[in-house]
């Protein structure tokens, strides 16, 4: 399962950013998805309760953004909003198009709380 390996890397990422022996909690963690990223949300954040349980994270919550996904048309160069891999431009029609945003996914923060 591919959510279970990300959550997985979110985990270790939160260890080596916190302290060891740190009195604090991490009480959340901040993500930014693409949403072309086809990573299922639903399946991510049961992931990572399902992994948090006796490690720093076992306090925290994920919070997740979705980031909109962006093409740019090799046509006509325009830029549009993409929900999903098959779409032609919404202005000539072509699917001759490059993903610019959307396809990342990354951690913006990691809250603490003593
Ligand atoms: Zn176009």
């Amino acid at each position: 399962m591919h959510e279970l390996s990300i959550a997985q890397s979110i985990l270790s990422i939160a260890e080596k950013s916190v302290p060891q022996n740190s009195k604090e909690k991490v009480v959340a963690v901040s993500l930014k998805i693409g949403e072309l990223s086809s990573i299922e949300t639903e399946a991510l954040l049961f992931a990572f309760d399902a992994i948090k349980s006796n490690t720093i994270l076992e306090t925290a919550e994920l919070k997740i953004e979705m980031l909109p996904g962006e093409a740019v048309c090799n046509s006509c160069n325009n830029v549009f909003h993409l929900s999903s891999y098959a779409t032609s431009c919404p202005n000539c029609n072509s699917y001759s198009v490059s993903i610019t945003k959307g396809k990342e996914m990354k951690i913006v923060s990691i809250t603490m709380e003593y």
